[in-house]
């Protein structure tokens, strides 16, 4: 079902919800040849179209196609063959052990869909990050309601019309859209609510889903620290920096956001960086068909605020007719300046001098919890204090933002970067409620051992029962 920007009240909202409920409660969706069907007709549409997809992401965010297959779409399909390979024993019901006071006795855990979800993207990935919590959905048995970004306009227009030709309509609604109509989403009752975006909104969304106690995943974003120290090797960390830091322009919620070294290895590093840059995308980065552009001239303004009385070493240059912002470092960043001050979500890299990796953690731990945290240090002492020390929603040693694209690893973030997870198994958890289930046959019923009247026998067995119950004995 496709419901356009023009036509999209109160009351449409309240009907599509109840449609997809509707459909819900068959039971239709709760079946594994349904939901294999469903994740099978994601991947065709990726696969089939996956050439508009390419035009649609360089329309709107400026992405080169090969960016685009690696990044979006490619990933996609990676993230749906991994759950076709392993989706029906993450469904399996898990036997967890009884204690011996309940035998004989089975307990087992059962993941059951949620029921309708609302799922809201953001324009930075604007193909992968509504497609894969989608996948994620309708893996876990649930129907949905998928609000694309208005800022991506194109692919949002694309998924409009694809995804009810591919997908079960009565299961999935695509709704475009800006703030009305996701404020008329989120007026409605769900089971599940799947946020990816910027914190502001995030309060809002949770805000709505306290109305109805409904559960949310939020994927947020926040400053993405790196730690380097002397023993890493300067040039390969600076290839990985500037990959990690330009891939879409800055333009991602775990980018490095910024640098944290030594004012010596800082030194040592800015060559390398800028020898990276000139390797990736020539002496030019404006004429590379490699290298991303701003979203749009809002965010191309805020970045250059966060420029204005800097000194860049490298970069520095932009122009706001193609919306180009150069790859920018600045070395030597005053940690009160406003490029410190929120998170950058563009191609310019700050690094804050400390003494070492001690003042590092300090440094890291007096702000708000990142969606991730980059160390390059060959000192294994360094990278356990790292790992022990600071909280992050993930972490990558030796490598930003490819931790994303380890299927095992939950992704998501803590505190002001989020909450929930996703990919992988961790989607069906974060789709499903783990439902615990005992089951005890009446006879021969043990239990009237516990029944009072508590003679002194009873008490002495219950006392027997519960002594081997506190040693661990189960079933
Ligand atoms: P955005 O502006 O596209 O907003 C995200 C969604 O919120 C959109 O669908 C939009 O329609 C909706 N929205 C906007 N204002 C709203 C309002 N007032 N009420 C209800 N809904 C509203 O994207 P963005 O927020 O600029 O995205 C960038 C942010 O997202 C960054 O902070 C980034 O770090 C974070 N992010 C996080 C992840 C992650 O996986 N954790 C991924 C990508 C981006």
């Amino acid at each position: 079902m496709i419901v356009s920007q023009q036509d999209f009240s109160a009351l449409d909202a309240e009907n599509l919800v109840r449609d997809r409920r509707a459909f819900f409660r068959t039971g239709a969706t709760h079946s594994y040849r349904w939901r294999v069907a469903q994740l099978r007709a994601l991947r065709a549409m990726l696969i089939t179209h996956g050439h508009e997809f390419e035009h649609t992401l360089l329309a709107d965010v400026g992405k080169g196609a090969t960016e685009a297959q690696l990044t979006e779409i490619s990933f996609t399909v990676g993230e749906i063959d991994h759950t076709l390979r392993h989706l029906r024993r993450w469904l399996r019901p898990r036997r967890v052990a009884a204690p011996v006071s309940l035998a004989p006795a089975r307990a087992r855990i059962i993941r059951e869909p949620l029921g309708v979800a609302l799922i809201i993207g953001p324009w930075n990935y604007p193909l992968q990050l509504l497609l894969v919590p989608l996948l994620g959905a309708l893996a876990a048995g649930n129907t949905a309601v998928v609000k694309p970004s208005e800022m991506a306009p194109a692919t949002s227009a694309l998924l409009a019309r694809l995804v009810p030709r591919f997908l079960d309509a009565r299961a999935v609604s695509i709704v475009e859209g800006a703030v009305p109509e996701t404020t008329a989403l989120l007026a409605q009752r769900f089971d599940h609510i799947f946020y990816t975006g910027n914190a502001v909104v995030g309060r809002i969304v949770a805000r709505a889903a306290a109305e109805y106690l409904t559960p949310t995943t939020l994927e947020l974003g926040g400053k993405s620290p790196v730690f380097i120290d002397e023993s890493a090797n300067l040039r390969d960390v600076a290839r990985r920096l500037i990959w990690g830091k330009m891939t879409n322009a800055g333009q991602t919620c775990v980018a490095p956001d910024y640098v944290l070294a030594s004012p010596k290895t800082a030194a040592l590093l800015l060559p390398e960086l800028g020898a990276a840059i000139t390797e990736m995308y020539g002496l030019d980065p404006a004429a590379s068909p490699d290298y991303g552009r701003i979203v749009n001239r809002h965010h191309f303004d805020r970045l250059g605020a966060l420029l204005s009385g800097q000194s860049p070493q490298i970069g520095g240059e932009s122009s706001a007719e193609s919306l180009y912002v150069a790859p920018t470092v600045i070395n030597g960043a005053d940690p009160e300046s406003a490029v410190m001050a929120e998170e950058i979500f563009g191609p310019i890299l700050p690094i804050v001098h400390v003494a070492g990796a001690e003042e590092a953690i300090e440094f890291i731990n007096a702000r708000e919890k990142p969606l991730a945290l980059y160390l390059f240090s060959e000192s294994a002492r360094v990278r356990r204090h790292f790992l022990r020390r600071t909280s992050s929603g993930g972490v990558g040693v030796g490598i930003p933002i490819a931790h994303l694209t380890v299927p095992g690893l939950p992704f998501g973030g803590v505190g002001q970067s989020g909450h929930g997870a996703y990919h992988g198994e961790a989607s069906i958890t974060t789709f499903s409620h783990e439902k615990s289930v005992l089951i005890k046959g009446t006879r021969p019923d043990t239990l009237r051992l516990i029944y009072p009247p508590y003679t002194l026998e009873r008490k002495r067995l219950i006392a027997a029962v519960m002594l081997r119950g506190r040693r661990g004995d189960t079933l």
